[in-house]
């Protein structure tokens, strides 16, 4: 299992390693992407192969990845088995330089709201930033409050949810966070609470 430790660098992009002779600090920003069965088997909420995992090892199997990683974990995404017509299926999808395009527009805006300052993208910002740069608007707010008390989050995910809006809006080219945006987000939470 994951320590707390090794969440030093996904919270604050260093990495510390104290030695008798002295400590060190490296800078360690970097993106975690991963990747997980949903049960030791694989096939649990599998539509056509029955998982025969036991509810007790699914929730172990589960548990191996701390609460305290999962709740910095922003964008937590299911994906099914392909059935054979889809891996068959020789309609093209959106090509790639059609998302470059996307994210480049988005990465432009960002560059242009955080000039003069020291913040680079959306992740880099912290409470008072998000306070100035995700206004919400009342029905936004609404939609957060309601998340916020059913699904048990954490300051940290308000704030976590607050940035992907941010950026799922710039994404849009949208200069405004839409609830549309937020409920995207919000869905995005990891499903195990912390
Ligand atoms: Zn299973």
């Amino acid at each position: 299992m994951l320590s707390v430790d090794s969440i030093q660098p996904l919270e604050d992009k260093i990495v510390s390693i104290s030695r008798s002779a002295g400590s060190l600090t490296y800078p360690a920003n970097f993106t975690l992407v991963a990747s997980m069965d949903p049960c030791p088997r694989g096939f649990y909420s599998n539509p056509e192969k029955e998982c025969t995992c036991s509810a007790s090892m699914v929730t172990r199997y589960q548990k191996r990845i701390s609460g305290p990683l999962l709740d910095r974990i922003d964008i937590q995404v299911e994906v099914p088995r392909i059935e054979f017509e889809k891996l068959s299926d020789d309609r093209a999808g959106e090509p790639s330089a059609v998302v470059r395009e996307r994210v480049e527009t988005a990465r432009k805006l960002q560059r242009e709201r955080f000039a003069g300052t020291s913040l680079h993208t959306n992740t880099d910002m912290g409470a008072g930033d998000i306070q100035k740069y995700c206004p919400v608007d009342a029905a936004g707010r609404g939609l957060l409050k309601t998340a916020m008390t059913q699904l048990h989050l954490s300051p940290r995910a308000y704030h976590r949810i607050l940035k992907l809006a941010r950026t799922i809006a710039d994404l849009a080219g949208s200069e405004t966070i839409e609830p549309p945006y937020l409920a995207e987000a919000i869905q995005y939470r990891p499903r195990r609470q912390v």
